[in-house]
């Protein structure tokens, strides 16, 4: 028995780093898992995995911001697997900037529109989906540390990621005023080991580096477990939140950062 038996999940950014990671941990628990992502080789590598580990899971082709697929990824999910229960808003990018002065509009843009804007529709689209099914569900939104802090040279990230949190609180508010069961969630991770930090795109000038931060020396200075964490870090705690074990939270942010929002630590 899995704790998600007979549940059906959609992961988008799905074909990499956590919310390949989600998948996967998902898929273990039982659940029959749409990934999305616009990395299609990544997309159908993860389900070859997940079918490899005896799981079920689907890859669709999306871009988060495409307000037109949504319809579309709703309904092969159902047409396939008959509901949804959960929805896991993953997908995400970083920008960073030297200063918010050399920020591109162009970059703001792109930055807000799949951070927010592909959460807003994520979650517009799956609601009247987990109504249909109606057994209640469960809505998580991957926000981050810095949605609950500030953060030089990350301050447009810091931005969609801090709408990211108030947006699932006001979105548990209204699911628990219509009384249907459905629970929303953010989670914050901190320093994580994926593939994102060497997509943050370097530009020496604006930026001051003339590589992608790394990970694990960021983390090993500025997280007090002194490492990076793991995308299944960030998957076990999207499982607690997609699953019956949390039935008592919602509006609520789980942080899972090695402590790096718990306060500074003093090395012996
Ligand atoms: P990642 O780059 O490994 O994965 C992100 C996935 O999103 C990729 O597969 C990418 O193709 C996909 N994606 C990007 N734009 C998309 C779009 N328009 N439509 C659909 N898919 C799109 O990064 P990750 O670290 O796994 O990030 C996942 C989430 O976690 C993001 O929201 C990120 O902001 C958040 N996060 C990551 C960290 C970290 O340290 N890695 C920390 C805090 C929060």
């Amino acid at each position: 028995m899995g704790q998600l038996d007979n549940r059906v999940a959609i992961v988008t950014g799905g074909a990499s780093g956590i919310g390949a990671a989600c998948a996967e941990t998902l898929a273990r628990e039982g659940a029959r898992v749409v990934a999305t992502d616009i990395d299609d080789a990544g997309g159908r590598d993860l389900v070859a995995r997940i079918r490899a580990a005896g799981g079920e899971a689907l890859f669709l082709h999306q871009d988060v911001t495409d307000e037109a697929r949504w319809p579309e990824i709703i309904a092969e999910t159902e047409a396939k697997y008959g509901r949804l229960d959960i929805m896991v808003a993953n997908a995400g990018i970083g920008v960073s900037a030297r200063t918010i002065v050399d920020m591109t509009m162009a970059d703001w843009r792109r930055q807000t529109a799949i951070n927010i804007d592909g959460v807003f529709l994520s979650v517009k689209h799956c609601i009247p989906a987990m109504r249909r099914a109606g057994n209640g569900g469960s809505i998580v939104m991957i926000s981050s540390v810095a949605g609950l802090r500030g953060s030089p040279t990350l301050a447009g990230y810091s931005a969609t990621k801090g709408a990211v949190r108030l947006f699932a609180k006001s979105i548990a508010m209204e699911c628990a005023g219509a009384g249907d069961g459905i629970r929303v969630n953010s989670v914050h991770p901190g320093i994580i080991d994926t593939p994102i930090w060497g997509k943050i795109p370097v530009n020496a000038q604006a930026t001051g580096r003339n590589a992608p931060p790394d990970p694990h020396e960021l983390a090993r200075t500025g997280a007090p477990l002194g490492r990076a964490g793991t995308p299944y870090d960030i998957a076990n705690g999207v499982l607690f939140l997609a699953s019956d074990a949390s039935s008592y939270m919602t509006g609520a942010e789980l942080v899972i950062d090695g402590g790096i929002t718990a306060g500074t630590v003093a090395r012996r």
